[in-house]
């Protein structure tokens, strides 16, 4: 299924980024009330949160691609991301991240009754999540939970189904969510299944959020590649790198394609005098 098939009454149509799709919502309101209509449905659909390191990857890693690809939701998850489409496309995309959703859903979910589970983080991280969500969002039915630190992914997809979940959250970091939902979406039940990556810390307050400031400029990455306990320097390197060489990708994508535009601009200017000369 293609972002495009989601919706009967005109969800908005996947922007490309790099051959990455991102559905360009207008607001969270949007974004949950497509989750709500899949939910619905009981249409199965696999939502990522696309950042700049996601695409990078993507560009040097064809299964990666293909995951990708196969996901019904990309989100807008951070500014690099909304540059890209602003500078490759014209197209200005909101925000729209993965993290900030998860709450929203959060919210929703415990007014609609949704029941959900939560899979991934530390054992520890993983119950004070839920503890502290449950607090957050009274009437929340977190119907499970279990760390993302196991070896039998058979296991742990019968304990996702006999919970009966309508909505599945898997927060073991990036790309390796994304892998094991493409891997077991076949067998898993609940409609909806999301990639939330760190949202889980978030939630237990192992990590701290980046203040205000930071979330509204799009600059939270910085905070966190600054403060994020457990990153190793090696990770923190990593990962600036990767948003640079995206960067890079995209600035050299936009002058070979305004270098063609020019090149297209030119041969018809001097086909069109070609013609008046004749
Ligand atoms: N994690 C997990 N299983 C693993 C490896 C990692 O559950 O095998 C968890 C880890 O405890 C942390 C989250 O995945 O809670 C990764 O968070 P991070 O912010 O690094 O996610 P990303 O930025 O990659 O989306």
């Amino acid at each position: 299924m293609t972002t495009a098939t989601l919706s009967t009454n005109g969800s908005p149509k996947a922007v490309s980024i790099l051959g990455v799709d991102v559905v360009p919502f207008e607001s969270y309101a949007e974004a949950v009330k497509c989750a709500e209509e899949t939910i619905a449905s009981r249409r199965k659909t696999f939502w990522v949160a696309i950042n700049p390191e996601k695409i990078q990857t993507a560009l040097g890693d064809t299964q990666l691609r293909s995951v990708l690809a196969e996901a019904d939701v990309g989100l807008c998850d951070g500014i690099g991301v909304a540059i890209a489409a602003r500078l490759l496309q014209g197209v200005k995309l909101r925000r729209c991240t993965g993290c900030d959703l998860f709450f929203h859903l959060m919210a929703r979910a415990a007014e609609k009754g949704w029941k959900v589970f939560l899979l991934g983080a530390s054992p520890e991280s993983s119950g004070r999540a839920c503890a502290r969500l449950v607090e957050r969002f009274p009437g929340l039915q977190i119907v499970g939970h279990r760390d993302g630190y196991f070896n039998d992914s058979s296991e742990v997809v019968a304990e996702v189904n006999a919970s009966q979940a309508d909505m599945l959250f898997v927060a073991m970091g990036s790309p390796r969510q994304e892998y094991w939902i493409s891997e077991h979406r076949e067998a898993l039940h609940p409609p909806f299944c999301m990639g939330v990556g760190g949202s889980l810390d978030i939630a237990s307050g192992e990590a701290p959020r980046a203040p205000r400031f930071f979330q509204k400029t799009g600059m939270e990455y910085f905070y966190q590649v600054i403060f994020r306990p457990g990153w190793s320097a090696g990770v923190r390197w990593r990962r600036t790198l990767s948003r640079l060489s995206f960067m890079m990708a995209v600035l050299r994508e936009t002058m070979a394609g305004r270098g063609n535009r020019c090149r297209t601009v030119a041969s018809a200017s001097h086909a069109g005098s070609g013609g008046k000369h004749a």
